[in-house]
């Protein structure tokens, strides 16, 4: 792209760029925090979905300190049902080492920000460009598939990716790298989409490669992707007379760290034995497999759970093991709890 493509580009967004929560208005520049905790949000979500969640966090904690000194347990609860919650662990983790080693302020090099938990490279390139107008390439899916079209790159991703970054850098602009950086963001987003991209009103029509050869749409190429493997298991509602659930805390480190669940047997791979999975119910009680069960998708794995229900004889169960907590339907807004387990106790519920 030559500086008039990265001219036209910045045209283009000066009359047609999206209005976003947390994006400055044109002339101003978004402050580092809100760049960061949208750009977090963002990863694996969407725009519409991050909207209530990025007003919610912002209005609860207006700024890196406040979220620092937030407890974990609230973070990770009002993060519930965003997914992907090593994010919200790293979040929290962020903010502190961000108040205790830089005085609440934001790095500005990338050295720095890359440091910090759960800021890689995109993180770091959109925070630098966004919040300090610095020159870095931030290329995250959207960009990838701009620059693949724009210079026809017909090797498939993740090989592509080497090519395509190097492509990038080329393309940032010394003026206003941080309007650049978002305005290629927003052509990837609004007007060379995955499917049906607009050519006829894009700012970069005149020199796509892409669209000259007519295989823009079908770039970037991907290679087939594995296929994912599906682990089962047994999920156990215990519930009180008043409606209560045990819920139970998962360990800090992996999958659903630090989230709240209800107890369940360990998730295999292969058939589901229901008889097995029953011995592993956390308390002796008149366990009723429910009809049904519930299927999500974590990044690496399909999950599917059958769901036992008992009701709690005894209000002695309320002291079963550490870490485990009975919490009644309405207060399960407050916790922890990922989609996958507000799932299985819906589905208790209603059955
Ligand atoms: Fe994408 Fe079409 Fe623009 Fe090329 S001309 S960058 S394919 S929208």
């Amino acid at each position: 792209m030559t500086t008039s493509h990265a001219a036209r580009l910045l045209t283009w967004y000066d009359r047609h760029r999206r209005t976003l929560p947390w994006r400055a208005p044109p002339g101003d520049r978004t402050p580092p925090y809100l760049v960061w905790l949208s750009e977090i949000m963002l990863q694996q979500t969407t725009v519409a979905t991050v909207g209530d969640y990025f007003h919610r966090f912002v209005t609860r904690w207006p700024t890196v300190e406040a979220l620092a000194t937030a407890p974990l347990d609230e973070v990770l609860s009002a993060w519930a049902g965003l997914g992907y919650y090593a994010r919200a662990r790293n979040l929290h983790a962020c903010a502190n080492a961000i108040v205790g080693h830089y005085g609440g302020e934001f790095p500005e090099d990338e050295a720095s920000l890359l440091a910090l938990p759960g800021i890689g490279r995109y993180t770091a390139a959109a925070i630098r460009a966004i919040a300090f107008d610095q020159p870095a390439s931030a290329v995250d899916g959207n960009v990838e598939r701009v620059i693949a079209r724009l210079y026809a790159i017909e090797t498939p991703l993740p090989d592509a990716k080497i090519e395509i970054a190097a492509r990038a850098v080329e393309l940032v602009p010394q003026q206003r790298p941080g309007d650049y950086a978002q305005a290629m963001m927003d052509l990837g987003a609004t007007v060379c989409t995955p499917r049906n991209p607009s050519c006829v009103i894009c700012p970069l029509l005149k020199g796509c490669r892409g669209r000259v050869q007519g295989i823009a749409e079908q770039l970037p190429r991907r290679l087939p992707k594995a296929d994912k493997p599906t682990r089962r298991g047994l999920a156990f509602v215990l519930m009180r007379k008043d409606g209560a659930v045990l819920l139970r805390k998962r360990p800090a480190k992996g999958l659903l760290g630090g989230m709240d669940e209800v107890p369940s047997s360990a998730w295999r791979e292969g058939k589901l034995s229901i008889a097995d999975a029953l011995k592993e119910a956390p308390v002796p009680a008149n366990w009723k497999v429910l009809d049904g069960g519930i299927r999500h998708t974590f990044t690496h794995f399909h999950l599917e759970l059958a769901i036992a229900r008992a009701i709690a004889a005894t209000a002695g169960l309320a002291r079963l093991a550490p870490g485990t907590d009975w919490v009644t339907v309405e207060k399960m807004t407050e916790r922890a709890l990922p989609t996958v387990m507000r799932k299985v106790i819906a589905h208790a519920i209603q059955a």
